[in-house]
């Protein structure tokens, strides 16, 4: 068990945060137990162990300064809350913690919500919105997550809500909610958005003549959605993603100053042959 566990833990019990919570945190042996599980998923596969040490220092981060909320019968444990963080902080493991500052609560059900509130459309007709979500983030307040769906995450198979919502947050971070987040020097606006339209455009209109795409429709929803789904893939399913869209995985690269591709190819070779 690597040494730095003991470290996060500690520190989290040492500031409270999951007393602040409501939660009854496990003694520290049982979070060391309790994180091993997140951390075996293949979305972590070949990360280094000074990788894995930041990943622990902005895990702890976010367990100490974002509230935990379980509603509706929700169960928030120690398994739970190391899930929840460890794949939180995968987008920001070369970005910094600051880029999740700006909000405070994580609201957590049980399953799928379905949201009770009205949107008005383009046309000035007011909808209530009645489909039931697996997790939203809201500009300035809450993300809300399904429990079942944080258990579906981090298994390689192009699915994860906690991956989903979090980028969302750095999507808002600079204004509109767009699938344009604050992009590093030397990146290009121009470029990310030649790549991301040509892409989007080719996507919408394979979803729109009944195709297939090994990518979640979903993703044609929106400009937002689509950069939240394709980040999903760009950690869980890289392979996939290059294979339609390398210019995106290019741009999504240089944003998270990550190469999934290059660190997950044992595993996904492994999965592919076996
Ligand atoms: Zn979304």
């Amino acid at each position: 068990m690597p040494g730095f566990w003991s470290k996060w833990f500690s520190r989290s019990e040492a500031t409270n945060a999951g007393q602040r919570a409501g939660i009854v945190l496990p003694a520290e042996s049982h979070w060391l137990s309790a994180a091993a599980p997140t951390l075996a998923l293949p979305v972590f596969a070949g990360l280094s162990e000074a990788e894995l040490a930041t990943l622990h220092d902005l895990a702890s981060q976010l367990l100490v300064e974002k509230t935990l909320t379980p509603v509706s019968g929700a169960v928030l444990d120690a398994p739970t809350c190391a899930a929840i963080a460890l794949q939180a902080v995968l987008p920001i493991l070369y970005l910094g913690y600051p880029a999740y500052r700006g909000w405070r609560e994580i609201i957590l059900y049980p399953g799928e919500f379905i949201p009770d509130r009205e949107v008005t459309d383009d046309f000035g007709i007011v909808h209530r919105v009645c489909q039931p979500l697996s997790g939203e983030a809201w500009e300035g307040g809450p993300l809300v997550l399904s429990l079942d769906d944080v258990a579906a995450s981090g298994h390689c198979l192009g699915y994860n809500v906690v991956i989903h919502e979090f980028v969302h947050k750095l999507d808002m971070r600079n204004g509109a909610v767009d699938g344009l987040p604050a992009l590093h020097s030397g990146m290009s606006v121009e470029v990310w958005a030649d790549a991301f339209n040509a892409a989007y455009t080719d996507f919408c209109g394979r979803v729109d003549a009944g195709g297939e795409p090994e990518i979640d429709p979903y993703a044609s929803a929106s400009p937002a959605e689509f950069f939240a789904v394709l980040s999903e893939y760009f950690f869980e399913a890289p392979d996939i993603l290059f294979a339609d869209y390398p210019a995106v995985y290019e741009q999504l690269r240089q944003y998270y100053r990550q190469d999934p591709l290059t660190r997950l190819a044992p595993f996904l070779q492994g999965t592919q042959t076996s």
